[in-house]
């Protein structure tokens, strides 16, 4: 038996589904998807960190005597020429957004596919209420996995240690260059692995509830984007956090519980990628100047323009920034979710279809356990809160370094300096906020 261990979005040679399940003979393999590369820009930061990911992985594999074969390759063409060659199967771990699940069926007609659950603790096809219809909500569906959230350890894959590599040409590794990227600068964190990143998060565990949420505050674990790549399991991190000295994981944990919530909600209503959960059917405005401006931090509004800067720059936004810049999208600018989301998929570093559609149609209402549509982020009160001082403002827009911080927390507050440049708020907060719940009111009584 000749099997190929496909390795995609499970970077890591520990607590591997495909380590543990594979038999005897192996070709590891990554395939850089041309169908996938062919829609990112060259200065994309995420393809230059999983370049780097992939070169380790191989490193990692070797060092267990075994190796990765790299291809450049569209992954049907890759299998149809490694079935030609004897191969018997695919082993690899489930994607469930829509073009994986695709791609994965056209794979599945040229060579058999075995698919594990390693990216998330939870098969969310065994998990259903009483009435074996899926869970909508968090508590409810946090609660009933009491057992496993509650537990000290969670089973790991053990790795297969009698493993052989396949005679192959593991010597080709494209370039960056070939791949058609340049590399990119990435943040500092992006340098550590997920343990070491862990460990630095140790010590802030006990305070992370009360910081998490201000945007100065460097109070969360960053682990995101090695969740997002698989190089370091949530199982890993999980057993990681209940071995802390002081135990007080508790409400990190129910977090990672909430990526699985969304994993889980994707997998069991797949529309929701498309469409409203909840099925309201809203008039949004689509005015593209509107969100070209919301895109590019030009919307008069600081702590949102301070955001999306920042985003732009860097491919990371703190969380609350996430949810006040979306709820300024779908409810003051009142666009569309799916434009943002669409434009946070292109430019965050730990993009994750799943945890990102959820999120943005919990921020627009729409969602499966959403925010009510009337409690909308007054942003300036969000900046008073989280922002006090303007920190983070000013240390994303430079030409506000020396204002008076109040005036970030009054609207078009900075407008009124006369030595400062900065376009007028888009929007008036009081009247686009009433706008919105008369929307949304309306979408209801239409729904009912
Ligand atoms: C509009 C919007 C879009 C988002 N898009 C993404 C996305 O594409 N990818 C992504 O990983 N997260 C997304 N999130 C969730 C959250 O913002 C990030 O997971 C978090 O900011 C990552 O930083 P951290 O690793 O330091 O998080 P920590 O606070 O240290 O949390 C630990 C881990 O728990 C998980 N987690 C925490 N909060 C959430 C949450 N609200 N929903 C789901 N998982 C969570 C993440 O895996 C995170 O790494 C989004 C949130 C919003 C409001």
């Amino acid at each position: 038996m000749k099997q190929i261990l496909w390795f995609r979005r499970d970077l890591r040679v520990e607590d591997s589904a495909i380590l543990a399940h594979a038999k005897e003979e192996v070709l590891p393999i990554f395939i850089f998807d041309k169908h996938i590369l062919k829609q990112l820009p060259k200065e994309d930061k995420r393809i230059t960190f999983i370049y780097q990911c992939v070169l380790e992985l191989k490193k990692r594999l070797q060092a267990l005597k075994l190796d990765l074969a790299i291809f450049f390759d569209e992954p049907q063409n890759v299998f149809k020429k490694l079935k030609e060659m004897g191969f018997d199967e695919v082993l690899c771990s489930v994607d469930f957004d829509a073009y994986a699940k695709q791609r994965d069926e056209e794979i599945e007609k040229i060579i058999p596919l075995k698919r594990y659950i390693d990216a998330f603790i939870l098969n969310p096809a065994l998990h259903l209420k009483k009435d074996q219809t899926p869970y909508k909500v968090f508590t409810p569906f946090y609660k009933s996995l009491s057992m496993i959230s509650q537990s000290k350890h969670i089973d790991e894959y053990k790795r297969n240690e009698n493993l052989k590599k396949i005679k192959f040409d593991y010597s080709t590794i494209p370039s960056l260059a070939q791949l058609g990227f340049q590399k990119q600068i990435l943040p500092h964190f992006l340098t550590l692995n997920g343990f070491e990143l862990l460990d630095a998060f140790q010590t802030k565990m006990s305070s992370y509830e009360k910081n998490r949420d201000y945007f100065n505050k460097d109070a969360s674990s960053k682990l995101s984007v090695h969740l997002r790549f698989g190089l370091i399991s949530p199982k890993q991190l999980f057993n990681c956090i209940r071995l802390s000295p002081n135990n007080r994981g508790e409400f990190f944990i129910k977090e990672l519980f909430w990526r699985e919530f969304y994993n889980y909600i994707l997998f069991h209503f797949p529309k929701s990628q498309e469409s409203n959960f909840n099925g309201l059917k809203i008039s949004w405005n689509d005015s593209e100047e509107d969100f070209k401006r919301w895109c590019e931090g030009k919307t008069g509004v600081p702590i949102v323009d301070a955001a999306m800067i920042h985003l732009n720059q860097t491919g990371l936004m703190h969380n609350r920034l996430r949810m006040v810049v979306a709820s300024f999208l779908t409810k003051n600018l009142f666009i569309n979710w799916k434009k943002g989301e669409a434009y946070f998929a292109q430019k965050l570093l730990d993009y994750e279809a799943s945890s990102n559609i959820g999120s943005w149609q919990w921020c627009a209402s729409t969602g499966a356990d959403a925010a009510p549509y009337f409690r909308i982020f007054n942003p300036y009160n969000q900046s008073k809160k989280f922002d006090k001082e303007g920190v983070f403002i000013k240390s994303v827009i430079k030409e506000f370094e020396h204002i008076d911080d109040r005036v970030f927390h009054i609207e078009n507050g900075v407008q009124s300096n006369v030595f400062i440049t900065y376009p007028k708020a888009m929007v008036d907060i009081k009247l686009s906020r009433q706008r919105a719940i008369e929307r949304f009111k309306e979408a209801k009584n239409e729904l009912f």
